[in-house]
């Protein structure tokens, strides 16, 4: 068959020029993401195997291996992985097959040039890191139940690329790399050596090399000259980390571990090394990661979750039943004894043991996290500010451990400074006997909510109020109704005041009666209005019945897209000491029909509105009527 030549897909030019150019610094990353795709290629035909032994082929003994090429100038990395078809060959190395890679090239590029090798590691656009070494790449490919029917692919990365059909003798995949000048020194074993040492030393398969040895003579030929053996060399320790015991690893090796396993830069927060013994038996060993990666957001949640192993074999990448998804941040690997080798997805989703590991593994996080939060409440801080919001999923999707969670809640308050947190529990410790509620106020941002006249109330009470900017908080609160039998309260909805309040405002709220008709009838915009019992300093305000959303969720809603998002109706309540309102009120006892009544009453809504960060309706008229009191205001003369 001859070669047939195709373009690359279009954004593939574009990947490819920012991959070449600005990757240069970090050239060495190439290897890493070939051998794993060797490894990747190696689990799955022997995970393929474990169900078909044919596919096989007697051919299982997996190693992956580096071949320099001084003569030729080639670095060839063999495997004997699960080959790639001439079917679909053009995919998976003609273009890029996930979503979301226009957002992933300007993420590259607004990204420092120290982070550049874990965006693209984390994208897994991995092989082509290989034009970064290579002016032209050659793929030598048989698939496992092919028989001898291989494919070449062959690109320099220019737009195009050649496939044909070829005769390959063994199942899986050579990589060869016709090295550019300036990257020859990939052909010098002792810098191979150390790049595979660095970055692929965990790979739990032989990364294998042919090196010279020179061999000692023998005992009794002691004259005879040295002899050069070419011996194969395994070139990583390859151990699994995680079946050793806890006492013999370092600190340093768990993170080097987890910096291979999650493609991280920075050392994870927590390590959890779990060896779970008796009726259920499994090996867990998980990181909790300091920062969160780019796009994890966008993520599919399906490819997260932990790899699993059974007995060793390496099963799934992200086995996603392992964990709860609020959890699935926690990166690492999970080793387990009593499952079958051929789990599938499905049978995953609803086995009773992987059910039971699931138990054991939540525990265990959120015990670490207890333990974190009470011996390093900062180290607990900088991590709830990357996951938090992810924690406070679990307050209403896993019931059994809902005041576990609660607990490990963090919050702005007005009492913290901005950035800093409070928990729920002191929170309660520090407030007055009396207070039956805890305090909160959802909005955009502090700011917004620190200048807002919800708080004017509890700034003279001297009572914290919890300051949320999370969208998901509204969630938390309505879920967890109370925090030891604390209801939450939010403090621009509903009655603030207590009994006596009540009662004192009725007698206030006789003499305004005929003031409150005429706001009600000049505001027909508002459900009510009726007399403040939080306001100090603030004329008006306008607060939503207990149980609504307020305007700034709904306002979010619906730019999530949340179509029938009621309007929630809005009191309008008034300050009755304040002066303006006095005033108006006065002015209404003398001559109820005065037409600046009207005026006021508009204009002390639109204040209202202004305050709680939504904008006047009619700017014009609002306009009128305040240029209108600056003409009165500032006639000279008087003074
Ligand atoms: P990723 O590994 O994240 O999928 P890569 O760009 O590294 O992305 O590889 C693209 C695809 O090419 C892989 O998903 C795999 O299907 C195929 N591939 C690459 N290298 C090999 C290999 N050595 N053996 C088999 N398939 C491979
Ligand atoms: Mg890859």
């Amino acid at each position: 068959m001859a070669a047939k030549t195709r373009k690359f897909k279009a954004e593939m030019k574009q990947l490819m020029d920012i991959i070449i150019h600005s990757l240069y610094s970090n050239q060495e990353i190439f290897l890493r993401e070939l051998i794993s795709n060797a490894v990747d290629a190696i689990d799955k035909v022997r995970f393929e195997g474990l169900t078909k032994p044919d596919v096989l082929e007697d051919n299982a003994d997996w190693k992956i291996k580096l071949i320099p090429n001084r003569e030729t100038k080639t670095l060839t990395i063999s495997d004997n992985g699960l080959g790639m078809s001439m079917e679909t060959v053009g995919d998976q190395l003609g273009s890029i097959a996930r979503s979301g890679t226009a957002e992933f090239l300007a993420e590259l590029q607004d990204a420092d040039a120290a982070n550049r090798p874990e965006l693209i590691g984390q994208f897994g656009v991995g092989f082509y890191a290989s034009f970064m070494v290579a002016e032209n790449v050659v793929v030598e490919s048989r698939m496992a139940g092919d028989p001898e029917l291989g494919v070449r692919w062959s690109s320099t990365g220019q737009g195009t690329y050649k496939i044909e059909q070829i005769r390959k003798e063994t199942r899986g995949t050579d990589v060869t790399l016709h090295l550019r000048e300036e990257a020859l020194e990939y052909l010098d074993e002792y810098f191979l050596r150390t790049v595979v040492k660095k970055f692929s030393d965990f790979v739990e398969h032989p990364v294998v090399m042919d090196v010279e040895k020179t061999v000692s003579p023998t005992n009794g030929e002691e004259d005879a000259p040295e002899k050069v053996e070419i011996v194969e060399e395994v070139l990583n320790s390859g151990q699994a980390i995680w079946r050793r015991a806890k006492s013999d690893i370092e600190q340093e090796e768990y993170h080097d571990f987890y910096k291979h396993l999650a493609r991280d830069s920075e050392d994870p927060a927590r390590v959890i090394h779990y060896v779970a013994e008796g009726n259920l038996e499994f090996r867990a060993l998980l990181y909790l990661p300091a920062k969160r990666p780019p796009f994890f957001a966008s993520q599919d949640p399906t490819k997260q979750g932990p790899h699993l192993y059974i007995r060793r074999v390496f099963i799934t990448d992200n086995a996603e039943a392992l964990l709860p998804p609020y959890l699935r941040f926690v990166r690492g690997l999970v080793d387990a004894s009593d499952l079958p080798l051929n789990v599938s997805r499905e049978m995953m989703q609803d086995n009773p043991l992987i059910a039971r590991i699931q138990k054991a593994l939540v525990n265990k996080i959120l015990s670490t996290l207890e333990e974190m939060a009470t011996e390093d409440p900062t180290a607990y801080d900088a991590f709830f500010q990357e996951w938090g919001s992810l924690l406070k999923m679990g307050v209403y999707t896993d019931f059994a451990n809902r005041e576990r969670l609660a607990d490990l809640l963090r919050f702005e308050s007005t009492k913290t400074q901005p950035g800093a947190f409070t928990s729920l529990a002191k929170y309660l410790v520090s407030m007055p006997v009396a207070q039956t509620d805890i305090f909160y106020l959802v909005g955009s941002s502090r700011e917004v909510m620190e200048s807002s006249a919800y708080l004017e109330l509890f700034r003279a009470r001297d009572q914290e109020v919890l300051l949320m900017t999370d969208p998901i908080d509204e969630w938390v609160t309505s879920h967890l109704m109370a925090y030891k039998e604390k209801p939450f309260k939010a403090v621009d909805k509903g009655d603030l005041s207590d009994e006596a309040e009540k009662a004192a405002r009725e007698e206030t709220g006789k003499t305004f009666a005929g003031l409150l008709d005429l706001f009600r009838q000049a505001v027909p915009e508002v459900k009510d209005v009726r007399l403040s019992g939080r306001l100090k300093d603030s004329a008006v305000v306008l607060v939503v019945e207990e149980g609504a959303l307020n305007p700034h969720m709904q306002a979010l809603l619906k730019t999530l897209g949340q179509e029938d998002v009621p309007d929630a109706a809005r009191i309008l309540e008034l300050n009755a000491e304040h002066a303006s309102v006095a005033a108006i009120q006065a002015l209404f006892e003398k001559n109820p029909d005065d037409p600046r009544l009207q005026s006021y009453a508009r204009l002390l809504y639109d204040q209202a509105l202004l305050g709680e960060g939504s904008r006047v309706t009619d700017v014009q008229a609002f306009a009128a009527r305040i240029n209108e009191m600056i003409a009165k205001d500032a006639s000279p003369g008087d003074e």
